[in-house]
């Protein structure tokens, strides 16, 4: 009974110790986007935030930014059928 209660007691200090552990590590991760290359403003992790626009030039030369989908989708033509197909 004495053994029981000693090993429930470690096993509480380990998961305290991990979850401070995984805290940390989110901290560590956390990755920051933008800002959006069209507003110029933060952009929060959201259903389909941030979106990357990569345009590659005619003699394959790329560079990639990051944007809100919705500064994205007020830019593109639409009456086109250009619009984006999944946002
Ligand atoms: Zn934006």
């Amino acid at each position: 009974m004495r053994r029981r209660c000693h090993s429930q007691k470690k096993q509480l200090a380990n998961s305290k110790q991990h979850s401070a552990k995984e805290t940390e590590m989110n901290r560590e991760t956390k990755i920051k986007w933008g800002p959006c290359c069209f507003c110029g403003k933060q952009i929060e992790d959201g259903e389909h935030d941030p979106c990357r626009v990569t345009v590659e030039t005619s003699n394959s030369k790329w560079q990639v930014w990051f944007c809100h989908a919705h500064c994205f989708k007020l830019l593109i033509k639409d009456d086109l059928g250009l619009e984006p197909a999944h946002f």
